[in-house]
């Protein structure tokens, strides 16, 4: 039997590649439960923040995720709904960041903002929208636990678009509260989501309709356009764990979700619906089989018909190669278990060769900018516990910075290599691993410096720079210079003094 052929432009638009963001608590967990369950079979790659036995089977290869709780890594969810392929990349549910989280955000269309309706605007949900900001990435905004006490709606709603200053704009309204929370009326169809029949002398309704002038009075409708540059949020009430609402955002996701977006690159913009195949790594995780040094570099398709056996240039070293085993993270049609398209994610199991950064293309010489390293905001220095093995840590530093476990710098004085993090998790992660997996064990030493800054300027001055500066500059690991500061006024005194020489905190990688 012959499988339809399906167009590429036809395949990208029922694209839908997110991420959600929240604070610890607000119901990410909850809500991606609903939502892979509404969208019905779903092969889950990588690990998933779950409990019970599929945590245990599945995130095992890591003591540290056992112990703590968490999931360090990123995993790709894919599942079908109302016609569309949705790709979740999930962030890790812990409360400190690591670039994953980060560089998962570059890898997206959308993102679904969960807020809990009681605390409202979380810290670390600020910290997210302002990496989605920073791309313009649309927001869908899901304010969970309506069944409990909560805030008033329209608070909420303020609370949104003055503290992120993002304007909002209701897509539902909440019927009933709290206990009395019963479902959802849709300001944009004027369906009612609740279930059975709902008297209209029932107070909830009564509130409702008084609440629906005043929401219609007051608040701006949709704007598209508005949404998709990242200015306007729709907002959508509801329980995740009462499974109320959870559709409701599902089916926007559907009508209005952004499909695959174009993707920058040094010399020009790759649109989704091009012919030819071109991916971009966002993301190196090690094997789960600590036993091997195997990778899987996770690719996010950029534009064309991706298939297995394809051959593929990797730009940065010049060389083709075939895609003999690639993961799809497919679920139950095998069509598209064999294929995949821009916004979809492929694993690429590799020894090394891929980066976080690299592009693959058909043949063409081009090179995706956005995959970004953040200046690190922790930097120790690392204490060998056996000299003998300095040989050994020098390697396996190399290779977990190439995977982004750290960031690696290494002392123009020639002293010992010091490693930057962005929260102190990555920290831990470094020191199992390098014990695991290299039986290296290590120990961290403080540093004189908290700000780490890459130079880039006219040659000779970078370089009577470096000179005068030796101490405090290091390479990284693609021999870039740094500027490590001990504070924000060094840093600030410095680049002050030096007005030809820029001081950046954030590196495109590629
Ligand atoms: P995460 O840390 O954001 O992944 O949050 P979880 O999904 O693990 O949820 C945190 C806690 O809030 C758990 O105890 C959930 O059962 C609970 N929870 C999640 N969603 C809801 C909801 O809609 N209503 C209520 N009452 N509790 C919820």
């Amino acid at each position: 039997m012959t499988e339809p052929v399906t167009t590429i432009a036809a395949e990208i638009a029922r694209r839908r590649t997110f991420a959600i963001i929240s604070h610890p608590d607000a119901g990410k967990t909850t809500l991606t439960e609903r939502i892979l369950r509404a969208g019905g079979a779903i092969q889950l790659a990588g690990n998933v923040r779950a409990k019970g036995e599929r945590r245990r089977t599945r995130s095992d290869w890591m003591g540290i995720e056992r112990d703590r709780g968490i999931s360090v890594v990123t995993s790709v969810m894919t599942f079908e709904y109302g016609g569309c392929v949705f790709n979740l990349l999930d962030t890790p549910g812990h409360e400190d960041f690591s670039e994953d989280t980060y560089r998962t955000l570059t890898a997206v269309d959308s993102a679904v903002m969960v807020i809990d309706a009681a605390k409202g605007i979380e810290e670390r949900t600020r910290k997210l929208f302002e990496i989605c900001r920073l791309r313009d990435i649309p927001i869908v905004t899901f304010i969970n636990k309506m069944d409990r006490e909560a805030q008033d709606p329209f608070a909420l709603l303020d609370e949104i678009s003055s503290g992120l200053a993002l304007d909002t704009s209701p897509a539902t309204w909440p019927v009933g509260r709290a206990a009395q929370f019963a479902g959802t009326y849709d300001l944009r169809t004027k369906a009612l989501h609740v279930p059975g029949d709902m008297a209209q002398s029932d107070p909830r309704m009564v509130a409702l309709g008084e609440e629906l002038e005043l929401v219609e009075a007051a608040l701006p409708p949709f704007d598209r356009e508005s949404f998709d540059a990242g200015h306007l949020t729709p907002v959508f009430f509801g329980s995740a764990m009462k499974e109320i609402g959870v559709t409701d955002l599902l089916d926007a996701m559907v009508a209005f979700g952004p499909p695959p977006r174009a993707q920058q690159t040094e010399t020009r913009e790759v649109r989704a619906d091009e012919d030819a195949v071109t991916a971009l790594v966002f993301k190196i995780q090690a094997n789960m089989d600590p036993n091997h040094r195997d990778r899987m570099a996770f690719a996010r398709v950029c534009s064309g018909r991706l298939t297995r056996g394809m051959r593929l240039r990797h730009v940065r070293i010049g060389k083709h190669f075939a895609l003999h085993t690639p993961q799809f993270f497919f679920a139950r049609d095998r069509q598209l278990a064999e294929e995949a398209f821009g916004g979809d994610v492929v694993g690429i199991p590799n020894h090394g060769t891929l980066r976080i950064g690299d592009t693959l293309t058909e043949n063409e010489d081009l090179r995706f900018t956005g995959v970004p390293h953040f200046a690190p905001e922790i930097l120790r220095r690392v204490r060998l516990d056996d000299a003998m093995k300095a040989k050994k840590l020098r390697q396996a530093l190399v290779e977990l910075a190439e995977e982004g476990v750290v960031q690696l710098f290494r002392p123009q004085d020639g002293s010992a290599p010091i490693v930057g993090v962005v929260g102190t998790l990555q920290l831990d992660v470094l020191q199992a691993r390098l014990q695991q997996e290299y039986g290296v064990g290590i120990g961290f030493e403080s540093t004189p410096y908290s700000l780490a800054r890459w130079v880039t300027g006219p040659q000779a001055r970078l370089e009577a720079f470096a000179m005068s500066n030796r101490t405090a500059m290091a390479d990284d690991i693609d021999g870039d210079p740094v500027f490590l500061a001990s504070s924000a006024f060094m840093m600030r005194r410095t680049s002050e003094m030096q007005p030809e020489l820029k001081f950046h905190d954030i590196k495109q990688i590629g």
